[in-house]
């Protein structure tokens, strides 16, 4: 068994931990990244980057339909099929390439990745052992950089099986199209997933315990999506609770309750399960660190700058709580580096986008005019319709209603959020978010030139509708 002692150990190369290797080296950090799959973590293995893929090639083949019957005057002659295996295919080799390329980045930064599991003894030591569960290395650290990440929830009475009873990683690697789903929770993993297989020709079955899908936007913002799940048959059933399944012959038999309690069921191909994910904190020995859970005994427990209250041992990314985004965990990485290294950092990001690449897509940065006021805000709020944008038109964007919205304090006119629905909405989101973190004020943006044509233009006017006069508005 080799003996590794280091600086800084990293657990977990996810786009948390990998980024804080790789930022700890930079900064001359001696450094060891443990990782027990593959590079890249949950995000670029099986979530962000293969859902993405997922639903870019749904977005082609759905496209590539439309022109069956001649649209924009071109026509496709012929069929349109789907071969699900090249479909796979293809995203794992989008996936390997991003693997390979975050091993080269490790390497090329000097950061040493062990291809392993660890399980610590204390604060400060760790064993690592291989999938067989031989121990390779040893690894002794002054400073522990925890980034074990999440995984989906189970539900107990249907456990994963990844044949009948999926997971969304199962989700994004079925060589065979199902023909018909059922997803139990309508929150971002099962919307975005469920509107690709949607694309894809899959019928959609839709389970929420909550009275709406996407329950953590207004009633505004989910309206678009709601439309498009409508128009696209996708049956919502919202104020029902996921029961139990009955595996039969090849099919599976999902029964669930209403709001009134009666029973209902349906015979599906599959069962996808996304009811959210829980953070690792098992089985790599927390117990023996000594490290604190916060009060509801789920997340580690940090401070500001993501220090656990064992001293050297910070914590980062989905194992620390909400929001379970990526560019949270590599912020957070790359803070802590620096933290490590000897700078003054603070997690104290103005806001962190969130977006969700469903049909329309919905993005939002800071708060709503819901969530000002009760900070006790006044705002004023301006809406301008994508319908209203030339490029959106161009792009067909304008189809499935999106808006982008913006929330500003009535006293000063420093923006306090924006949100914004529609297809293609998500590249808007890198202006959005520095507007927020630089403090504009609704006359920075406004007197911003915005290129033409770009839907960019439409959070120029959304700014300008704010200050009550939109140009291509009324
Ligand atoms: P993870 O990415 O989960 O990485 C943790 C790593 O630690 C894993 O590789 C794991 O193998 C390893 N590990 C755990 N324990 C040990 C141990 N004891 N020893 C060694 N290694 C260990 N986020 C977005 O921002 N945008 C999106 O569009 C988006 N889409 C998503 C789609 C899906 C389908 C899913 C499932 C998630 C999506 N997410 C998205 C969420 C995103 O993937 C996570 O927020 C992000 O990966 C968290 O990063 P992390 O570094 O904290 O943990």
């Amino acid at each position: 068994m080799e003996q590794i002692s280091c600086q800084v150990l990293v657990v977990g190369a996810g786009p948390g931990g990998y980024v804080a290797a790789i930022r700890a080296a930079q900064l001359g950090l001696d450094t060891v990244i443990v990782e027990g799959d593959k590079a890249g973590g949950t995000c670029l293995i099986r979530g962000c980057i293969p859902s993405k893929a997922i639903i870019h090639a749904a977005e082609k083949f759905e496209s590539l339909k439309s022109h069956q019957e001649g649209h924009m005057g071109l026509k496709v002659d012929g069929s349109v099929s789907i071969e699900m295996s090249d479909l796979i295919d293809w995203k794992n080799n989008i996936v390997e390439k991003l693997n390979k390329g975050v091993e080269g980045l490790l390497k090329g930064n000097g950061a040493r990745l062990v291809k392993g599991w660890a399980h610590f003894l204390d604060g400060k030591t760790c064993n690592v052992t291989d999938s067989n569960g031989n121990k390779i290395a040893h690894i002794s650290t002054e400073n522990v950089i925890l980034a074990t990440g999440s995984e989906p929830i189970e539900l107990p009475f249907m456990p994963y099986d990844e044949k009948y009873v999926i997971s969304s990683t199962g989700a994004l690697d079925l060589e065979e199209l199902p023909e018909k789903i059922a997803v139990i929770g309508g929150g971002y993993i099962g919307l975005e997933l469920g509107c690709a297989l949607r694309k894809l020709g899959v019928e959609i079955t839709v389970i929420e315990g909550l009275e709406n899908i996407a329950s953590i936007f207004d009633g505004e913002l989910r309206r678009p999506l709601e439309r498009w799940l409508k128009k696209n048959s996708v049956k919502v059933l919202t104020n029902c609770m996921a029961k139990g399944v009955e595996i039969i012959g090849n099919e599976v038999k999902l029964s669930w309750t209403n709001v009134d309690g009666e029973e209902n069921s349906d015979i599906f191909d599959k069962v996808l399960v996304t009811v959210g994910r829980k953070p690792n904190t098992q089985g790599w020995g927390i117990e023996e660190m000594g490290i604190k859970l916060d009060k509801d005994g789920r997340f580690v427990s940090v401070d500001s700058q993501c220090r656990t209250n064992m001293r050297g041992i910070y914590a980062i990314g989905d194992l620390i709580g909400e929001p379970m985004l990526a560019h949270k965990a590599s912020a957070q990485g790359e803070m802590v580096a620096e933290i490590i290294s000897g700078e003054k950092r603070d997690f104290n990001p103005v806001a962190i986008p969130a977006i969700v690449f469903t049909e329309p897509e919905i993005v939002t940065v800071g708060m709503d005019q819901l969530e000002a006021e009760a900070e006790g805000e006044e705002v004023i709020v301006g809406k301008f319709p994508l319908a209203a944008n030339g490029r959106a038109l161009t792009l067909e964007a304008e189809k499935t209603g999106g808006f982008i919205r913006v929330v500003a304090r009535k006293s000063d006119h420093v923006i306090l959020g924006i949100q914004a629905v529609g297809s293609h909405v998500a590249e808007l989101s890198g202006a959005f978010i520095l507007a927020l973190e630089m403090g504009s004020l609704l006359e920075d943006i406004a007197g911003t030139i915005h290129a033409h044509p770009t839907m960019t233009e439409s959070f120029h006017e959304a700014v300008l509708k704010t200050l009550g006069h939109a140009i291509h508005s009324l």
